[in-house]
């Protein structure tokens, strides 16, 4: 653990089913802005919002481990492995915040995709309690504040016009990164069609995925 440092942490969720360079890029750009001092990585063990991921949490945490293998900036987090039952956000930043202290600077990473549908997540309000929410751009998904729906468009709407300082939590912070226009879905479609999806993930994760056989789908070889 960074003890001792005030700088913010960031931290990021997904399925990574699997993890894409859409994932790293959003990482790797958002900690270099932000001056985070980490960006905690941390797949979900079961997503409350979707159906099963493809291949099992170990598979998919192990994938993680190699892409992140060699970035100084990013840090695996496998506590939602680890916990059983449904992995929700507000649980893992409570954790967290138990871990960093009151005071530190805590930036949940998440695509305009997620946020959107953040009125769906688990005790969604309490989010903003526990850190500063940074929506990253997505291609394909637009986010007009003035057009979500409520109670999260006047929350948003307010809280996007707080700077966060150097405060520890409840800013809402836009932010336009690199379009690169990947998805954990059309990657498990190629590689169940044995199509080729080289330079959208890391090569380490690729040589994971053909040596376990993954994502082979029905009729796979
Ligand atoms: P799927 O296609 O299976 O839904 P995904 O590619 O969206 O998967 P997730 O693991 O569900 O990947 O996403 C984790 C987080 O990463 C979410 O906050 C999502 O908005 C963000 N994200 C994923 N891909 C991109 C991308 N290409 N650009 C920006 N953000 C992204």
């Amino acid at each position: 653990m960074s003890s001792g440092s005030s700088r913010p942490v960031g931290i990021f969720g997904g399925t990574f089913d699997p993890i894409h360079f859409g994932h790293l890029r959003l990482a790797e750009e958002l900690g270099d802005v932000l001056s985070l001092e980490e960006v905690r990585l941390v797949p979900a063990r079961l997503p409350p919002h979707r159906g099963d991921p493809s291949v099992s949490a170990q598979d998919r945490l192990e994938m993680v481990r190699r892409a992140a293998a060699g970035n100084p900036r990013l840090r695996v987090d496998d506590r939602e492995i680890q916990r059983e039952g449904p992995s929700y956000t507000v649980d893992t930043l409570t954790a967290l915040r138990a871990e960093l202290g009151t005071q530190r600077p805590l930036h949940l990473l998440l695509g305009v995709d997620a946020f959107l549908a953040l009125m769906t997540w688990s005790r969604w309000q309490q989010l903003f309690d526990l850190a500063h929410l940074v929506v990253a751009t997505r291609p394909g998904y637009s986010l007009a504040l003035e057009a979500l729906p409520e109670p999260l468009g006047s929350m948003a709407r307010e809280r996007h016009s707080q700077q966060p300082g150097s405060s520890a939590a409840g800013s809402i912070l836009t932010r336009e990164i690199a379009a690169l226009d990947i998805s954990a879905s059309a990657i498990r479609r190629s590689l169940e069609q044995g199509r080729s999806v080289r330079y959208l993930i890391p090569d380490s994760v690729l040589d994971y995925i053909r040596d376990h056989r993954l994502y082979r789908g029905k009729h796979g070889g």
